[in-house]
Order: C-alpha cells, then structure tokens, then sequence
C-alpha cells in the first residue's frame, strides 16, 4: 500500500485540458467544486509567496484577461495555496 496521498490538484495539472494559464510557479485551472478560474501553487505549501501572488494577479488580468476581485483563502485544499477569482 502506498502512503502517499493522492493529491486532486497535482492530478489535474497533468491534465492539459483542465489547465488554463501555467507559469513559472502557478497554475490556473476552472475550479471543479464552483466553476470559478482557480490559482495554487505548483509546489506543495499552504501560502503564496509574493512571488507567486504576483504571478496570480499576472494570470487572471494579463494572461487572461479575466475581471474580478481575488479571493486568497485557501478552500478546500491546504495542500497548495489557492485562490478563487470572484
Ligand atoms: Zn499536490
Ligand atoms: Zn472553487
């Protein structure tokens, strides 16, 4: 039996049909649970750095060309640090 648990976000992002941006440090992907555009983290920590929350607002404004307001709370999964756009 492995110990290792199944991540449902490292999953998705070998799914290229899910992935909507992938950066150098975040992936943007439209969350299965409410349908909204969704960032994490590539690597497995429960807070963005500012590195990594800059390349958020990069992916959902620039890349994108989403509108919204960014919700930094984690939901759900505490594995990857994630946010919804609202
Ligand atoms: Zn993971
Ligand atoms: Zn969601």
């Amino acid at each position: 039996m492995s110990a290792v648990k199944m991540c449902a976000l490292c999953e998705a992002k070998k799914d290229f049909n899910f992935i909507l941006f992938a950066g150098r440090k975040i992936f943007v992907i439209n969350c299965h649970i409410c349908c909204r555009p969704m960032a994490f983290t590539m690597d497995h920590h429960p807070k963005f750095t500012y590195e990594e929350r800059e390349e958020v607002r990069y992916a959902f404004y620039k890349a994108l060309r989403l509108q919204g307001h960014i919700d930094w709370k984690n939901k759900n999964i505490f594995d990857h640090a994630n946010a919804h756009l609202r």
